[in-house]
């Protein structure tokens, strides 16, 4: 990726180093109804809470040193700053206006309207606050467990919870979460693998036009596919309990995770996202 100089976001809350929220307060019983509304509603790349292979405890947090923070920290303020432009110019085209997401960047753990986000969880985007929360430490997680790092997977991660903010946007999110009220579990899942689906071709949406201004380079697109490919439903359960259970998919297998991926790259348009049909 060709990302170094490029324009960084504004739209970043830094509260990397700050006490994980509520650290010394008891929730109370309202805060943990919102933290299990909060365990409902957000949207995360991988479903990693869980996960026994992946790490279910925030104790077990992975580092990075400074130097490699500082480049993750600059490189998602670039890829932030380029979905916002891309964004933009695609609402534009349709006469309306793009609102930018925030970026919370956090270390362990952090207050969402959410609930309690923790790092363990990965990435996520919460549409009551329509903020994409992230450690830079899931680079790590990434490395490790998920052996699909590099700045072309880290910027699919983000591009991806972009696209939750943009199914925000478009009255997506509530609509199916509204669906996801009055559904059995495992048609609640489903419509959670179609939403998942569709933040990945919104991903690959943005790709499309990252590999037009050259932020992608040759190679990139297989990395973000790699990336997609790695945190498929199927292949996190294969490696957690050595068998597949479908119907428990709520993020989708690594087949259809890339394909969509692909669907958006190739077609730059949100139109040929509808995970939905
Ligand atoms: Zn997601």
């Amino acid at each position: 990726m060709d990302w170094q100089g490029r324009r960084q976001s504004s739209n970043v809350e830094d509260r990397r180093g700050a006490s994980g929220g509520g650290g010394g307060k008891t929730p109370g019983i309202l805060g943990i109804i919102v933290l299990l509304v909060g365990a409902y509603y957000g949207v995360d790349l991988s479903g990693i809470v869980g996960t026994p292979s992946l790490g279910t405890s925030v104790s077990q947090q992975s580092t990075l040193d400074p130097q490699q923070e500082n480049q993750l920290n600059e490189l998602a303020r670039v890829v932030l700053a380029d979905t916002e432009a891309t964004w933009s110019e695609y609402f534009a085209r349709d006469g309306r206006q793009y609102t930018p997401t925030t970026m919370v960047l956090y270390t362990g753990g952090t207050q969402t309207a959410c609930g309690m986000g923790q790092a363990a969880m990965g990435p996520f985007y919460c549409p009551g606050d329509r903020k994409v929360y992230l450690d830079l430490s899931f680079y790590e997680d990434m490395r490790t467990k998920l052996k699909s790092a590099s700045d072309a997977a880290f910027a699919y991660v983000i591009a991806h919870e972009v696209g939750h903010h943009i199914q925000n946007l478009l009255g997506i999110l509530p609509k199916v979460n509204q669906m996801q009220q009055r559904a059995s579990k495992s048609e609640a899942n489903a419509l959670s693998v179609k939403l998942e689906l569709q933040a990945d071709c919104f991903a690959g949406v943005w790709g499309h036009f990252a590999v037009g201004k050259k932020l992608f380079e040759a190679g990139d697109i297989e990395k973000a596919m790699l990336a997609a490919e790695s945190v498929g439903d199927d292949r996190l359960q294969h490696e957690a309990q050595g068998y597949v259970v479908p119907d428990s998919f709520t993020h989708g297998s690594s087949a259809d995770r890339m394909k969509w991926l692909q669907t958006g790259l190739q077609s730059g348009d949100i139109n040929q996202c509808n995970t939905f049909r």
